[in-house]
């Protein structure tokens, strides 16, 4: 039996990513669905991390722009500063690193990684009927994906169609979805470094071969990532929403 640590939209959040590897315990591998860079403090640290753990990753939109192999012209303004401010810091290899990264869908030991969606990996699928198409067209069973920083996900059994709601407790235990083999998913960890559920801890989630799912949320010094944020000179809007999870 394989644990897989998955995680998603890092957004150059170091004190996040360390946080949840220090909670993750024992994993065999490390599957990551994109946004390494972008928004936060830590562009460097961040890839050269998830480069020396050698985890498999498909690349997010701001991966894209960051590697220059897209131009910033759908971000809004406070995204587009804090990329440029990223392109300008990372290191040559790491850029490599990032712009070597494939696009979803990739394979990976029978689970399905893209970013956004299946059919185009910027689409964000925020809702069921969003999920709908994306479910059935998804070339496996158990899809993981990211790029909403929504902790959660939807699944298909037959023709039903349901929401996975994560009600996470404030101590930390990590909520445990047992998987039936014969629906299939659409599995989202949340986001490590900037979480958009009102939940402003990072959050990961470990998959078990294909049959068991656990979401964490995990505390860390968010003030601090705000600090290096102010030094740098990032955009205001983005140091206070990693306070809100919004
Ligand atoms: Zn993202």
């Amino acid at each position: 039996m394989a644990r897989h640590l998955v995680l998603s939209d890092i957004h150059a959040n170091l004190t996040a990513l360390e946080a949840v590897l220090e909670a993750a315990g024992q994993w065999d591998d490390v599957l990551c669905l994109g946004d390494l860079v972008g928004y936060g403090p830590d562009p460097n640290e961040v890839v050269d991390r998830l480069r020396t753990l050698g985890a498999r990753t498909v690349r997010g939109n701001h991966d894209r722009v960051a590697a220059g192999l897209a131009d910033a012209e759908e971000f809004n303004a406070a995204a587009r500063m804090a990329i440029e401010w990223t392109r300008k810091q990372l290191r040559p290899d790491l850029l490599s690193y990032l712009r070597q990264l494939p696009p979803g869908p990739v394979e990976c030991d029978g689970l399905i990684l893209v970013h956004g969606a299946v059919s185009d990996e910027d689409r964000y699928v925020f809702t069921a009927r969003e999920a709908f198409e994306e479910l059935q067209r998804a070339p496996g069973r158990v899809t993981l994906f990211g790029h909403t920083h929504v902790q959660g996900g939807f699944l298909l059994q037959g023709q039903r169609l349901g929401e996975m709601r994560i009600e996470q407790d404030p101590s930390g235990t990590a909520a445990v979805l047992e998987l039936d083999p014969s629906t299939r998913y659409f599995i989202n960890p949340g986001s490590v470094g900037q979480p958009r559920d009102g939940d402003p801890r990072a959050a990961f989630a470990v998959v078990e071969d294909a049959s068991r799912v656990e979401f964490h949320r995990v505390r860390y010094d968010i003030a601090a990532v705000q600090r290096r944020m102010a030094a740098a000179g990032l955009p205001e809007p983005l140091i206070l929403r990693l306070a809100f999870g919004r």
